[in-house]
C-alpha cells in the first residue's frame, strides 16, 4: 500500500496517474490508498471518516470524506474498492471537496426582482415556481413544462424528479445533460442488445489480451482507470493497445496501433475492421449462429470498406487499420471501450454499434478480459438512464410497450394516459428549440450549466435571455445559465446530502452526508419534494402522488420500481452499501452476490415483452415499430445493426478549411463549476487553449503559443495555439472554459469558450449533440502575451 506523505499536491497534479504499481494478467489490481488533506490537517486530525465515492467522473471510485469541525477538510480513497483500490486522481483528490467549499457559493434563494437577482426567502421562490407551474398547468397544459437535468445528481434525485415529470405534471419534455455524454452509450448497448447495461467490469482491464479506445482519452476522462491501464502496461504480460483518436494523446502515446482518423470519420473505420475481421474468418460462426441475427445485412453494409477505401476517408493508413484487425482478430480477450470521440462524433449510434458488432462477430462479451465498455462521462449519468429523468422510462422500460406504462401507471397510482408515451421523449436538443420556439414556458434546469456546455453557444445564451420562458435554475454556485434565471434555488451538493449512484461499470455506492450545506442551501431532492407537496400532485385514490420525506424512501420506492428489470436493485439496500461499500446491479431480492459480466449466457433482453427499444434505422433515426421488432424476432438474440456510411454535416471548404473538435483536460470536469475552484487544478490548467499540427500552423505562419482566432459559421474562440502531434486539418479545444471567472475588464465577453463554434446538429438514434466536427479557419491575432 502507498500513501501520498511526502509527496506534494502540485506533484500529485503534475503526475496525473500516480506512482506505478505493475501487475500480471489475471492478477488482482494492487492497492494503493491515495489522501489529501487540507493544509495543517493530519490524518489524526480527523474528526470522521464518512463513506462515499468520488462524483467528477463515470468512474465512481470508492472514498471516505475526511470531516473536522464539522467542515469537509480532505479525502481518501477506499483500498477495499474494486473500482479504485485506494487510488484518486487530481479531480478526485481537490476538487471534490474543495470545489464545494468555495466562499462563493449559492446559501440563499434569488429572485429576479426589475431585472435583478436579489435573495429571497424558501418560501417566496417556491411559491413562485409552483404558481406560475399551477398557471401553465391550468392554462396550456403539460407541454408548457420542461426539465432538463445533469448526470451530477444521486439517484433518488433522479427518481423523484422523473415520478414528478411523468405522473405528476405529465410532460415528455424531461431529459438531462447526459443527453451530451451518454446518449450514445444507451442507445447502442439497447440497439444491439435490446437494454442499457454495460456488459464489461473493470477487473476486464487486469484480464484482457488486448484494449481498443475508441475515441477514448481514459487518460484524461477516467484518471484511475487508465492508472490500472498503466499498471498492466508496467507489468508482465500486458495488453496490446489500439487507439483512435485524432489526437495524440497519452493513451495514444502508448498505443501500438494509433489510428489519428480524421473527425467524423469513425463508422468508415469501424466498417473497414468489421469488414476484414469478416474477411479473415476471425469470427465465431457458432457463437454468430446461436446468438446473433443481422449477419448478413450487416455484410451488406461493409462489402466495399476495404482498408484502403477507408484510410483515404480517415486519413490514415491501410496496413494500420489491416493491423489493428489482426490485433481484434487474434487476440483471445479483447476489451473495448468508447467515449465521447464516437459518441459527440457523426453517426455515433452507427459507430458504436459496429464496436458491439466486432465483439458478438468473435463472441467476446461476458467473459473475463472479453467486453465492451460503452462508457458514461458523468458520474451518475447512468442513474438519470434508468430512473428516466432524461429521454428514458424508469427501470429500462419500452415507451412503445403498453404494458410497460401500465406498470409503471400502476406503481404511481396514476391512469397510463398521464404518462407521456405517445411518441419518443423529447431530447435535450429539441426541448431547447420548443423553449425557442415559445411552447415550452417553464424550464426548470437543475446542476447544470446549458449557457457553456451546450452547442452553438450564441443561439443558447439567446433562447436563455429573451425567451419568455419562466426559468428556474438549481445549482451550487450562480453560473452562467443561473444569470438567466427567473428563480435560483441553492442546492446542497456532495457531502452536504445522503443518497446513492452507480458508475460506469453498474457499481452502486452510498454517498452519506458529511457536514451542512451553507447558508441555506437545501438537497436537490429536498426542493424537487418541496414543489411536488405545493403542487399537490394526487394519485387516482387521491392519495399524495408522492409521500417520501427523505432519499431511502425514495430508494426503497426506485427499487419497486426495478423489480424484474435488468437494472433490478431489489437485492442492494442502503444497509447493504454500508457493510459492502460497492455493489453492482443487478442483485435481486434474496441474492447475496451480483451479476459481474452481463451476457455470459449469452442471453440478451431483446424479448418483445422485456426489451427497452424496438429499434431505429442507425442511418436516418426513424423509429421501429412493434410489428417491424416482431418480425425481425430476435427472442433473446443481439442484432447486428450498422448503417451506410454518410459523414460529418459540415465538412471542412475553402472558406472554413479545419476540422474542430473539442474535448477535456485531466484536470477540469464539464464547465470547471468545481474543478474551477479547487487552486491546484486551476494553476495546472489556467485557461483555454487550441492545438493544431505543425503543417497547420506553419501554413499561418504560426508559433508555438501565438494567439490566435478560431472562427466557424457560428461564432469565435480566442485561446493561445500550442503546435501538437494532431491529425493533419484538425484543431482541438477543451470544452470547459466559459465566463463565470473570466476578468471583469475583459475587452470582449465571449471568446473563449469551445462551443462559440460547434453545431447545432446530433446524431439521428441518440440524439447526442455533435460536438467533434465543424468547420472552422483559424487567423493569428498577436504574439504570445
Ligand atoms: S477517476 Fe473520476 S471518480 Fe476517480 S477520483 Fe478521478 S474524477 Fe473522481
Amino acid at each position: 500500500m502507498q500513501r501520498m506523505d511526502g509527496i506534494t499536491a502540485r506533484e500529485r497534479v503534475r503526475d496525473v496517474w500516480g506512482a506505478r504499481t505493475p501487475f500480471d494478467r489475471g492478477h488482482a489490481w494492487p492497492d494503493r490508498v491515495d489522501i489529501a488533506l487540507a493544509e495543517g490537517v493530519a490524518e489524526d486530525d480527523v474528526d470522521a471518516w464518512v463513506q462515499s465515492a468520488c462524483v467528477l467522473c463515470s468512474n465512481g471510485c470508492g472514498c471516505d470524506i475526511a470531516v473536522k469541525d464539522g467542515r469537509m477538510v480532505g479525502i481518501r480513497g477506499r483500498a477495499d474498492d474494486p473500482v479504485n483500490r485506494g487510488r484518486l486522481g487530481p479531480k478526485g483528490l481537490f476538487a471534490s471537496w474543495k470545489g464545494m467549499e468555495n466562499g462563493d457559493r449559492l446559501t440563499t434563494p434569488l429572485v429576479r426582482e426589475g431585472g435583478e437577482l436579489v435573495p429571497a426567502s424558501w418560501d417566496d421562490a417556491m411559491d413562485r415556481v409552483a404558481r406560475r407551474s399551477r398557471e401553465l398547468l391550468d392554462e396550456v397544459g403539460p407541454l408548457s413544462h420542461g426539465f432538463y437535468t445533469s448526470g451530477q445528481l444521486f439517484l433518488e434525485e433522479y427518481y423523484a424528479l422523473a415520478v414528478i415529470g411523468k405522473a405528476g405534471v405529465g410532460t415528455p419534455h424531461m431529459d438531462g445533460n447526459t443527453r451530451l455524454c451518454t446518449a450514445t452509450a444507451a442507445a447502442a448497448l439497447k440497439e444491439t442488445f435490446g437494454a442499457d447495461g454495460q456488459p464489461a467490469v473493470y477487473e476486464d482491464i487486469d484480464e484482457c489480451d488486448a484494449m481498443f479506445l475508441y475515441g477514448h482519452n481514459m487518460a484524461a476522462t477516467q484518471t484511475v482507470a487508465w492508472a490500472r491501464v498503466l499498471d498492466r502496461l508496467a507489468g508482465p504480460n500486458p495488453p496490446l493497445i489500439v487507439a483512435v483518436d485524432p489526437r495524440s494523446t497519452a493513451v495514444a502515446r502508448r498505443a501500438d496501433v494509433h489510428l489519428a482518423i480524421n473527425p467524423g470519420t469513425n463508422l468508415a473505420l469501424m466498417h473497414a475492421l468489421v469488414r476484414e475481421v469478416l474477411e479473415r474468418g476471425w469470427t465465431d460462426d457458432d457463437y454468430l449462429a446461436a446468438h446473433t441475427i443481422g449477419l448478413d445485412e450487416l455484410r451488406g453494409q461493409i462489402e466495399e470498406w476495404t482498408p484502403e477505401r477507408a484510410a483515404e476517408v480517415c486519413g490514415i493508413r491501410a496496413d494500420d487499420i489491416r493491423e489493428a484487425a489482426r490485433i481484434f482478430g487474434t487476440s483471445r480477450r479483447v476489451l473495448s471501450t468508447v467515449l465521447q470521440g464516437f459518441y459527440q462524433s457523426a453517426q455515433a449510434t452507427a459507430a458504436s454499434c459496429q464496436v458491439n458488432n466486432l465483439h458478438l462477430l468473435r463472441g467476446m462479451i461476458g467473459r473475463p478480459g472479453a467486453g465492451i465498455l460503452q462508457m458514461n462521462g458523468q458520474p451518475t449519468a447512468q442513474n438519470n438512464r434508468e430512473c428516466g429523468a432524461d429521454g428514458d422510462l424508469p427501470g429500462f422500460r419500452n415507451w412503445e410497450n403498453q404494458a410497460h406504462i401500465d406498470e409503471l401507471a400502476t406503481l404511481w397510482g396514476v391512469d397510463s394516459l398521464k404518462i407521456p408515451h405517445w411518441a419518443e421523449p423529447t431530447h435535450a436538443m429539441q426541448l431547447f428549440r420548443y423553449v425557442e420556439q415559445g411552447s415550452i414556458r417553464f424550464l426548470w434546469i437543475s446542476a447544470t450549466n446549458p449557457a457553456v456546455s451546450l452547442p452553438q453557444l450564441p443561439r443558447i445564451r439567446e433562447i436563455l435571455g429573451s425567451s419568455d420562458a419562466f426559468l428556474v435554475v438549481q445549482d451550487l454556485y450562480l453560473t452562467e445559465t443561473a444569470e438567466f434565471a427567473d428563480v435560483v434555488l441553492p442546492a446542497a451538493g456532495w457531502g452536504e446530502k445522503t443518497g446513492t449512484f452507480t458508475n460506469t461499470t453498474r457499481t452502486v455506492h452510498l454517498s452519506e452526508k458529511a457536514v451542512d450545506p451553507p447558508g441555506e442551501a437545501r438537497s436537490d431532492l429536498d426542493i424537487f419534494l418541496d414543489y411536488a407537496r405545493r403542487m399537490d400532485f394526487r394519485r387516482l385514490d387521491g392519495e399524495p402522488l408522492i409521500d417520501w420525506t427523505g432519499p431511502e424512501d425514495v430508494y426503497r420506492a426506485w427499487q419497486e420500481c426495478s423489480r424484474g428489470r435488468p437494472c433490478d436493485y431489489t437485492g442492494i439496500s442502503y444497509d447493504d452499501l454500508r457493510a459492502e461499500g460497492a455493489v453492482r446491479w443487478p442483485r435481486r431480492e434474496g441474492e447475496t452476490e451480483s451479476v459481474d459480466r452481463l451476457y455470459s449466457d449469452a442471453q440478451f433482453p431483446t424479448r418483445r415483452e422485456q426489451c427497452e427499444t424496438y429499434g431505429h434505422d442507425l442511418l436516418t433515426g426513424a423509429v421501429l415499430d412493434e410489428p417491424t421488432f416482431a418480425a425481425l424476432n430476435p427472442d433473446g438474440r443481439a442484432i447486428l445493426k450498422s448503417a451506410p456510411y454518410s459523414g460529418p454535416h459540415e465538412p471542412p471548404d475553402d472558406e472554413y478549411p479545419l476540422r474542430f473538435t473539442t474535448g477535456r483536460s485531466a484536470y477540469h470536469f464539464h464547465t470547471r463549476t468545481k474543478t474551477g475552484r479547487a487552486r491546484e487544478l486551476v494553476e495546472a490548467a489556467p485557461s483555454v487553449w487550441v492545438e493544431m499540427a505543425e503543417t497547420d500552423a506553419a501554413a499561418r505562419g504560426l508559433a508555438e503559443g501565438d494567439v490566435v482566432e478560431v472562427r466557424s459559421r457560428r461564432g469565435r474562440l480566442v485561446a493561445p495555439v500550442r503546435i501538437s502531434a494532431i491529425a493533419p486539418a484538425a484543431v482541438f479545444a477543451p470544452f470547459h472554459y466559459g465566463y463565470w471567472d473570466a476578468p471583469e475588464d475583459a475587452a470582449e465577453p465571449h471568446p473563449t469558450a469551445a462551443n462559440e463554434l460547434t453545431i447545432t446538429e446530433w446524431d439521428p438514434v441518440s440524439k447526442q449533440p455533435v460536438f467533434k466536427t465543424a468547420a472552422v479557419r483559424v487567423e493569428r491575432v498577436r504574439d504570445p502575451s
